[in-house]
């Protein structure tokens, strides 16, 4: 990746772990850390805990001084009212958080979130002061089309069309196959570095420069401490999205 570009490595929970569980893998991950003289300029790290532990995460790293980030999986595109069980971008923004991821492949399956819906919580997150995550990558249909870098570009696209010079460059993108995702097949350096490279291309051909050289762009599917390292050595990879191997706090810090 390229040098002036943070590398931020991302662990996306899911729905595991209750606000106990959480906290005992932030603490337990903290120490691994500091005994490790982790330096946090220069890897960025963040946690995606259940909004259920959002709260416990937020008076831990108060508490101990953390330099842990952590986000929220997702949000509701209203700031407020009658709706049922939806989570606003300013309560999230409230308990510290820095991110929101948008778009997983797993939320745009199990729930009516369309590119408008996605364009609107991006909205959301940035009007919160965080930035948004946004999961963009084809399916496995897709990719044996050949079509797999149109459709990824194409899914950013639908989104960074809405938005100006200033807000596109708080984006952070997140190239995941969906076939990649918890199935244990990652793809490629190679092919994380075409998609990564051809979603930079095209934000370079939108707003110049500055933002595609800011844009940090991580690859999700899969990883692991086994093929991090060649993932990272890509030009364009700038961290990873980390679902299965950020369970575990050793995994996390190999
Ligand atoms: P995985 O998940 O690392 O388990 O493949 C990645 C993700 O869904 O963000």
């Amino acid at each position: 990746m390229a040098s002036e570009r943070v590398p931020l490595v991302a662990g996306n929970w899911k729905m595991n772990f209750d606000h106990l569980e959480a906290t005992y893998f932030v603490q337990k991950f903290a120490w691994q850390l500091r005994d490790a003289h982790f330096d946090f300029r220069r890897v960025e790290v963040a946690l995606f805990p259940s909004f259920t532990s959002l709260r416990s995460v937020e008076v831990l790293v108060e508490a101990d001084k953390l330099k842990i980030r952590y986000g929220a999986q997702s949000v509701s595109v209203t700031d407020q009212g009658a709706f049922t069980g939806d989570i606003s971008a300013d309560m999230i923004a409230h308990l510290g958080c820095s991110y929101v991821i948008i778009g997983h492949s797993e939320r745009r399956k199990y729930h009516p979130e369309d590119d408008a819906n996605i364009v609107d919580q991006v909205r959301a997150v940035l009007a919160a002061g965080m930035q948004p995550i946004l999961c963009v990558g084809e399916s496995f249909e897709e990719r044996r089309q050949g079509i797999e870098l149109d459709f990824a570009v194409g899914q950013v696209h639908d989104v960074t069309r809405d938005l100006n010079e200033a807000e596109a460059a708080k984006l952070i993108i997140a190239y995941e196959p969906v076939w990649a995702i918890g199935t244990g097949m990652v793809a490629t350096p190679e092919s994380a570095q075409y998609a990564a490279q051809a979603i930079r291309d095209d934000l370079r051909a939108t707003f110049g420069d500055k933002v595609a050289d800011t844009v940090r762009i991580l690859y999700g599917g899969s990883v692991s401490s086994k093929n991090a390292v060649e993932l990272i050595g890509e030009p364009d990879v700038d961290g990873f999205l980390i679902g299965g191997a950020a369970l575990d706090v050793d995994e996390l810090t190999r």
